[in-house]
C-alpha cells in the first residue's frame, strides 16, 4: 500500500519537473510547454530540457 502511495506522490512531484541539460537547474513546467520550446532554462537561457523523472529510475532518495 505504502508503494502504491510513494509512486503517485513521486509522479506528482516529479511529473512537471524539468532538468537543464547545460546546468542542471531544475524549473517546474508542463511537458507542453517543453515540447513547443516555450520554457527556457532561467540560468543559463538553454533550451534542452529532460524530465526529471528519468532520473529517479533506480535512485532511492
Ligand atoms: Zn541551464
Amino acid at each position: 500500500m505504502a508503494k502504491k502511495v510513494m509512486g503517485i506522490a513521486g509522479k506528482r512531484l516529479f511529473e512537471n519537473v524539468f532538468v537543464c541539460m547545460s546546468c542542471h537547474a531544475k524549473m517546474r513546467t508542463t511537458m507542453d510547454k517543453v515540447k513547443r520550446r516555450k520554457i527556457k532554462c532561467r540560468k543559463c537561457g538553454s533550451k534542452d530540457l529532460r524530465p526529471k523523472a528519468k532520473e529517479r529510475r533506480g535512485a532511492k532518495t
